[in-house]
């Protein structure tokens, strides 16, 4: 959703509150798509202090619907978002306009809320989705869970043409 700041920009010491549905319902990084959980609205505050200056505060929850990155089961991803920012539209028009290109989530006096939110939260987002910290994942010869216990297989063995040949040794040694 757009918020118009040219209206608030040209008063002065002005704040207005707001609250803004989050449009968007899948989050979308690294070519993986999050389903939002839960989100609330996002209260947006806009100050005018100076000529031309609006500082946005803005605040939300969003939890995101993942899969942990070890053992495939599904978690929760909280996101706590407190943003704050200042934009000066105050300079001159090619001065102010450079600065402003750099946000992506500003096109003219719009600020696009949705945008602001998604950045916000590709900060935050973790390197590592685990269920728990220390997450065991899944056993790669047979899928069980290791965190519900050992499932007794051999992993030392990655490639299974060399479990092959270890197998054959072990005949021999047997013989
Ligand atoms: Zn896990
Ligand atoms: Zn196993």
């Amino acid at each position: 959703m757009q918020v118009n700041l040219s209206e608030i920009m040209n008063r002065r010491n002005e704040t207005v509150s707001q609250s803004v549905p989050i449009e968007f319902e899948v989050y979308k990084r690294c070519g993986v798509e999050y389903p939002v959980r839960e989100c609330s609205e996002v209260n947006v505050t806009l100050c005018s202090h100076g000529v031309k200056r609006v500082l946005v505060k803005a605040d939300a929850k969003v939890v995101l619907s993942a899969v942990c990155d070890r053992c495939l089961k599904e978690v929760e991803l909280p996101f706590d978002i407190h943003h704050e920012e200042e934009f000066d539209f105050s300079g001159d028009e090619h001065e102010s306009a450079e600065d402003l290109d750099e946000v992506s989530y500003i096109s003219g006096y719009d600020l696009d809320i949705d945008g602001m939110i998604f950045e916000d939260m590709l900060l935050d987002f973790p390197t590592k989705v685990l269920c728990r910290e220390d997450c065991k994942g899944i056993c790669r010869v047979c899928g069980a869970d290791l965190n519900q216990g050992e499932c007794g297989c051999d992993r030392e063995v990655l490639d299974p043409r060399m479990a092959a040949i270890r197998d054959i040794f072990n005949n021999f040694k047997e013989v």
